[in-house]
């Protein structure tokens, strides 16, 4: 039986911490040190699986820009297609959009209108949840669409900004708490 707590504080011990990114007050998550690392990046992929348990999933929904980076490879090993969520005007064909509150502000995610079906089974896949408003935004989207949402994905969770309660009802999975 491997120890998946160990496993899950060498993820950890992985990400880069850096102050004051991208303004001042801000300690950003920085994952490209576990991405760049063979043995980290592929036992985070590994664990991120085996944390979606045997559910039955037709899409994963990945969000701009780091998402992508989890999202196609969870999608790969699931056998599931590989929806990108993307800020505005990114994406060529007809698109669907959902708003959130910014400090200052709203902000927006797009999606194309026919990459959901509704009998599609969905993971919403990010690399961290902060205040959960983008996650949230892509949770409207994946209900526009008549798809299910089978459960929201992260990396790791900043559990002190209380993201999650944000969130519809439904499973949220986070490796690594912050
Ligand atoms: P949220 O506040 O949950 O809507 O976060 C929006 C996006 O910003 C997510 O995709 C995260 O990847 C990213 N993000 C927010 N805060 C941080 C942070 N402190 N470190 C790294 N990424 C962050």
């Amino acid at each position: 039986m491997p120890n998946f707590e160990a496993q899950i504080e060498t993820l950890k011990a992985g990400i880069r911490d850096v102050p004051d990114f991208p303004k001042p007050g801000i300690l950003f998550k920085d994952i490209t040190t576990l991405l760049q690392d063979p043995v980290l990046f592929r036992r985070s992929v590994d664990l991120l699986v085996a944390a979606c348990g045997d559910r039955a999933v037709d899409k994963v929904v990945a969000i701009e820009s780091r998402g992508f980076l989890f999202g196609g490879a969870i999608a790969y090993r699931l056998g599931a297609g590989l929806v990108p969520v993307r800020k505005p005007g990114k994406l060529p064909w007809k698109t669907i959009k959902a708003s959130y509150e910014l400090e200052y502000g709203t902000d927006s995610v797009e999606m194309h209108a026919d990459a959901l079906g509704s009998g599609d089974r969905v993971l919403i896949v990010d690399d961290v949840i902060a205040t959960g408003g983008t996650a949230r935004a892509v949770a409207e989207l994946t209900e526009q669409s008549g798809a299910t949402l089978s459960a929201f994905v992260f990396l790791a969770e900043l559990t002190f900004l209380g993201g999650r309660e944000r969130l519809p009802e439904g499973d949220v999975i986070s490796l690594i708490r912050f």
